[in-house]
């Protein structure tokens, strides 16, 4: 998936502002922030939606969801609070199709989402 900007990013060939890296995801700063936190949490492997998820992706699911948890206690803001978001195709707002968890924190966030 050569074409894919995360997977591109996921194998270092374009730079991105790294926090974590473990065997199954990378998480980086977003280049275009929403919140003054606003990480991305992606699989290394393609999968282009959460709707083509399948069985075999719950424990990198649940990996994105812990490790984004994990994130947000290290850079000092889970306690304030924080959001977590996986837009899903073109209703959804996905722009970018391989997955990611959207991690957003640093200030009250408005619900409903627009
Ligand atoms: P989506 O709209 O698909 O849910 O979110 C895609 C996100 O990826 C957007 O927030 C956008 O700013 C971010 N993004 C797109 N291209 C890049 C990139 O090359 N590097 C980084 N760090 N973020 C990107
Ligand atoms: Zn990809």
């Amino acid at each position: 998936m050569t074409d894919c900007i995360f997977c591109r990013i996921a194998s270092r060939e374009i730079p991105a502002n790294l926090i974590l890296e473990t065997d199954t995801l990378v998480a980086f700063h977003d280049l275009n922030p929403q919140a003054p936190q606003h990480v991305l949490l992606i699989p290394k492997k393609h999968i282009a939606t959460l709707d083509t998820a399948g069985d075999e992706d719950r424990a990198i699911l649940g990996e994105l969801l812990l490790n984004a948890a994990e994130i947000a206690r290290r850079l000092g803001f889970a306690e304030a609070g924080y959001r977590t978001v996986i837009n899903c195709n073109q209703d959804g707002g996905q722009s970018v199709y391989h997955l990611h968890v959207h991690l957003l924190g640093g200030r009250a966030l408005r619900w409903p989402p627009g």
